[in-house]
């Protein structure tokens, strides 16, 4: 039987949070893997522009600064595996068996979760039926689709409301449909909404169903929240972002998660099973930005090496 490949430390999932863990691994000149469904990068690839992370005074695109960190860990001998889901991890001694969908397995002397988390659907009629025919949960993938064309934008959150000025660079109107009469995003970006004059408020409306018609969106049905008469709005886009939920499945088993699927980990970064440390958005930390996931995915690799290299020391 051929011997298995043993690392030092597996990092699950390439967003700002496994890309910042496999930079201060790499260059603790650790062997690190870090393990990727897709390509590197996370759900900030979907993000157009960001305008909060320290040292952008004009901000920066969500691809280049992922590609930015992707390229500074690779320079300090960070080895990414693309395309190459982990798909069990298991207790091995003090180590870990890490087994992909070839059956493919790796031993970790510690594992990094950085898997990030999904966008939510919100499960109306229609809705999964016009996916990729109208209903999309990308804006940088998919908004040049919808030049001079109507869309609506659901949620009230920052990435709703920054998508949605992403989007009047391309449609003649975006409506942002929010179930309450306040939105939750930033100040500073709900301004910049209010100021644009493409963007109409539909307050106090929930979908009820993406309308379509020849196979295409047509429209949404929106229910009042305050006792008004149902409307049907004609558009040809909706885009769906109404939260996150965390993809923790792989070690559910494995560690505590809190109620909504989160995992739990110390100010460290360390979860409830020695050797195993999370970061970024799949975590139970409250703050989800770009800056709060790389600065968890530092911490996370900091203690995983420690971890280590106090084991080793023992041995
Ligand atoms: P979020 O902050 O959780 O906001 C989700 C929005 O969707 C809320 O307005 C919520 O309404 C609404 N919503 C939830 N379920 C719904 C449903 N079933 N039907 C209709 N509306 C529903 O999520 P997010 O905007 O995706 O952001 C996720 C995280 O990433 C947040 O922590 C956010 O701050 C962060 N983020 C940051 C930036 C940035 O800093 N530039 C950009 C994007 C995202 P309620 O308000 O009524 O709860």
């Amino acid at each position: 039987m051929p011997e298995i490949e043993t690392i030092d430390i597996a990092i699950i999932g390439g967003g700002p949070a496994g890309l910042t863990a496999a930079l201060y691994a790499s260059r603790a000149r650790a062997k690190t893997v870090v393990f990727e469904s897709g390509l590197p990068g996370g759900q900030i690839v979907t993000t157009d522009w960001v305008e909060n992370y320290p040292g952008f005074p004009d901000g920066i695109s969500g691809t280049d600064i992922a590609e930015l960190m992707h390229r500074q860990a690779e320079k300090f001998g960070a080895e990414f595996r693309s395309f190459a889901a982990i798909e069990k991890i298991e207790p091995h001694d003090l180590d870990f068996l890490l087994t992909n969908a070839e059956d493919e397995q790796v031993i970790a002397h510690s594992v990094i979760i950085a898997t990030g988390a999904v966008p939510k659907r919100l499960n109306v009629p229609g809705e999964a039926e016009f996916t990729g025919r109208g209903v999309s949960w990308c804006a940088t993938c998919d908004g040049a689709f919808f030049r001079d064309k109507v869309v609506a934008v659901i949620g009230g959150g920052d990435a709703a409301v920054e998508e949605a000025l992403f989007l009047t660079k391309f449609a003649s109107r975006v409506h942002i449909v929010h179930r309450r009469d306040e939105l939750r995003a930033t100040k500073c970006i709900q301004e910049k909404c209010v100021a644009n004059e493409k963007v109409q408020f539909e307050l106090s409306r929930v979908v009820t169903e993406v309308v379509g018609e020849d196979g295409k969106v047509a429209g949404i049905r929106l229910a009042s929240t305050k006792g008004e008469p149902e409307v049907l709005l004609p558009l040809q886009g909706v885009f769906i972002f109404v939260g996150v939920e965390p993809k923790a499945d792989l070690v559910s088993d494995l560690c505590e998660l809190d109620g909504a699927g989160y995992i739990k980990i110390d100010h460290n970064g360390l979860t409830s099973y020695p050797g195993l440390y999370a970061a970024g958005d799949v975590t139970d930390s409250e703050l989800k930005q770009v800056i709060t996931a790389a600065a968890k995915g530092a911490s996370a690799a900091f203690e995983a090496l420690r971890w280590i290299d106090e084991r080793l020391c023992s041995i």
